[in-house]
């Protein structure tokens, strides 16, 4: 029997995901190009044009030192690109003969970090030393330096958080690193698309970044899946080469193998819709409405965590949250508990203000 055509669910309530309603133009770019490869850029060109039209997008993003050539691709999201740039310096470290036959090979990353980093050191092989915070929930940079040594391959400093859209002192780190002879990567998966816009340093031109991570199916506006893996140099992405017997490109860097040209397709359209104007609005427009539902939320008297980036992290008790749940809202909680609102480009004013009426409501 015919079962009738699921839906899939609406945004008006989704307010803790990183993901977004794709821009119109992301969208039927992805469709147009659903059936085809970008692993196999020999058979599937035009898509792979396009990979290399993302590429320079995201590098333009990042302040890359030559956009046009920049080393990357669109990888499948965040987590393959944060494996990859493991990967990538394990490699290295390995090749330039450090810890041969030594200690394991170890990676430093804050607590901050995302919980990519436990896949990738499980998936690699390698020691994942995570550090404390600072009492702003950053990377504090002398627990960072107290975590180094000859084993350290990758240093890694996150640019937006994912549970409170921190910034860690990124100059800072990559000195940490570059003293201690580790690469040093940048995990802006989510504040990517919003960083350009601040006065925050997190780029290729703030520090010697090696690697870093950026998403545009999060900020970006494009459709999953697409995520961003940038480097400074080709070397990061030679490390990652493997030699591919049948197919006519020589050699592949990815982690997946056959992947979607809709995500390719998806985030090369997003960036030519909105790079620059569409992003500076979006991330102004999210920036005024953390900013206001901070306020909202301090002046009904909870515990509010400053919004550094459009993200709202607020102590809201245990049955308010679930009541909140129970009346449709998506929301999730950090791992200390607190209600988390991500101001993504669907999340507009007035349905921050619906929520906040049930919020009264609950209350009462
Ligand atoms: C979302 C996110 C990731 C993971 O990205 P996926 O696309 O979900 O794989 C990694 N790091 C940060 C900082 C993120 O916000």
């Amino acid at each position: 029997m015919r079962q009738p055509e699921p839906e899939p669910q609406s945004f008006d309530r989704v307010l803790s995901s990183m993901c977004t309603e794709p821009h119109s133009d992301a969208r039927a770019a992805a469709e147009r190009f659903l059936a085809t490869n970008p692993g196999d850029p020999a058979t599937y060109d035009a898509v792979a044009d396009l990979e290399a039209r993302a590429v320079e997008g995201l590098a333009t993003l990042a302040d890359h030192p030559d956009p046009e050539n920049a080393a990357g691709y669109v990888t499948s999201g965040g987590t393959e690109a944060n494996i990859q740039a493991v990967r990538s310096a394990r490699n290295r470290h390995r090749e330039s003969g450090g810890t041969r036959g030594g200690p394991e090979i170890n990676v430093v990353a804050p607590e901050s970090a995302h919980f990519s980093f436990t896949k990738a050191a499980e998936v690699l092989g390698v020691e994942l030393r995570t550090v404390p915070l600072d009492d702003d929930y950053r990377a504090d940079p002398n627990a960072v330096a107290a975590a180094v040594d000859d084993a350290t391959a990758l240093v890694v400093g996150v640019a937006g958080s994912t549970e409170y859209g921190r910034v860690d002192p990124i100059p800072e780190l990559a000195a940490i690193a570059e003293e201690a002879g580790a690469r040093f990567h940048v995990d802006a998966a989510w504040g990517g698309f919003v960083l350009p816009f601040t006065d925050h340093a997190w780029s290729f031109a703030d520090a010697p970044v090696d690697t870093l991570t950026i998403d545009p199916h999060k900020f970006g506006q494009a459709p999953v899946p697409a995520g961003g893996l940038l480097a400074r140099e080709d070397a990061a992405l030679d490390a990652l080469a493997i030699d591919t017997p049948y197919l006519e490109t020589r050699s592949q860097a990815t982690l997946t193998g056959t992947r979607s040209g809709a995500g390719v397709a998806g985030a090369a359209a997003a960036m030519d819709a909105l790079w620059p104007d569409g992003y500076r609005e979006a991330a102004a427009r999210a920036a005024d409405d953390a900013d206001w539902l901070a306020d909202q939320l301090a002046d009904r008297g909870y515990d509010v965590v400053d919004p550094e980036l459009p993200l709202v992290a607020a102590d809201v008790p245990e049955p308010t949250f679930a009541a909140l749940r129970d009346a449709g809202w998506k929301v999730s909680r950090t791992g200390t508990g607190e209600l988390r609102v991500v101001c993504m480009p669907h999340v507009t004013r007035s349905a921050l203000r619906a929520f906040l009426d049930d919020l009264d409501r609950i209350r009462r």
